[in-house]
């Protein structure tokens, strides 16, 4: 019976994840303000440190303080979701590089002893063989590393500030490490953020990679990307945006908690301009199902986008509502946006 208890409680939670997104589903069709009772995802940014100064990353313009997320508030975070009915995927990441919180492995153990499923981004260079082992030992489920090119030269145009030897060993060393220890997990993935420096390499990325790791994913770029970052829009996309707005999804399934405690509603908001509560002063469930929150469901249910100045020029949102076509890969399926102007493909085994 043990064995299978954590197969049933996969299905049961699978169950409840498809009742959940029909929820959803019936609540955008018919406008209704429906949302989880419990967020889906917590994106936990355990740091916005960094030991990279990648060409397109927003962190570049941070307006918030540089820190580590204090322990304590990471246990109580931690300790309510773990409470909930509905147990959220922790992810541990936004701004920043999460490896080089000092207690980054003792906080994955803590969440895993609670029950929760653990996933990171990292870019890898902090991951020596020591950490490499910790990684899988702490029983962390997923980790996706940004590796954004097979050549060193161009890599480290784009990775300003690594070594792309050092990552390229790292990576290759946790998969070794992973066979050795017989280890299902962290399952890898691997991720590009496709622009002009690395286009043409997409396809040997894709080889390179696919057989290697669980996933091989691609981010998009925009137009004006070199202008100010990933999360600038440009005409062409406004123009998509008002043609096929939906509501966001964002808004219905998850919450980011930035290291200081604060909480905002998705991961477009870098700079804290959406701010709906205070983990360190609030219940999680309170700020989820509190008034702000609310506010920006309704405003978004009746197609007043424009009406929020964060999200009047996104076009995050489409991430879910897109067309999408298969195309088959060899055996693999290559799942691709039908998206005119950025890529965002995933390739899955
Ligand atoms: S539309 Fe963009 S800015 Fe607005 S909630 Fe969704 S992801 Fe965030």
């Amino acid at each position: 019976m043990s064995v299978l208890l954590p197969y049933i409680k996969r299905k049961i939670h699978f169950i409840f994840d498809l009742i959940y997104k029909r929820v959803i589903l019936i609540g955008r069709i018919f406008k209704l303000n429906l949302y989880l009772m419990w967020p889906k995802t917590l994106y936990i940014e355990i740091t916005n440190l960094c030991n990279a100064n990648c060409r397109m990353c927003p962190r570049h313009d941070l307006n918030r303080q540089e820190e580590h997320m204090d322990t304590n508030l990471y246990k109580k975070i931690i300790d309510e979701a773990s409470a909930w009915f509905y147990k959220p995927k922790i992810h541990l990441v936004f701004l920043g590089e999460p490896l080089l919180h000092p207690d980054f492995i003792k906080l994955v153990i803590y969440a895993k002893s609670k029950g929760l499923v653990v996933s990171t981004i990292s870019n890898g260079y902090a991951m020596n063989n020591e950490y490499a082992q910790a990684l899988i030992e702490s029983g962390l489920d997923e980790i996706t590393f940004s590796l954004d090119s097979l050549s060193k030269k161009i890599y480290e145009q784009i990775r300003i500030g690594l070594d792309f030897d050092i990552v390229q060993k790292n990576i290759h060393n946790l998969l070794r490490l992973k066979k050795e220890l017989n280890s299902k997990t962290p399952e890898v993935q691997i991720s590009m953020v496709i622009q002009d420096l690395n286009r043409h390499e997409k396809d040997d990325f894709i080889k390179y990679w696919i057989d290697k790791v669980k996933g091989v994913y691609f981010q998009y770029e925009f137009k004006d990307f070199e202008d100010g970052g990933r999360r600038k829009i440009n005409n062409n996309i406004n123009k998509i945006i008002s043609e096929r707005r939906k509501s966001c999804y964002y808004l219905d399934e998850m919450m980011v908690i930035y290291s200081s405690g604060q909480v905002t509603v998705c991961p477009a908001d870098d700079f804290a301009e959406m701010l709906v509560g205070d983990s360190k002063l609030e219940k999680l469930l309170d700020i989820w199902r509190g008034d702000k929150y609310k506010n920006l469901r309704r405003k978004h249910m009746e197609g007043e986008y424009k009406r929020i100045k964060k999200c009047a020029n996104c076009d995050y949102w489409r991430g879910y509502n897109v067309t999408k076509e298969e195309v088959e890969i060899g055996k693999r399926k290559l799942i691709k946006d039908a998206n005119e102007l950025c890529e965002n493909y995933r390739l899955k085994k």
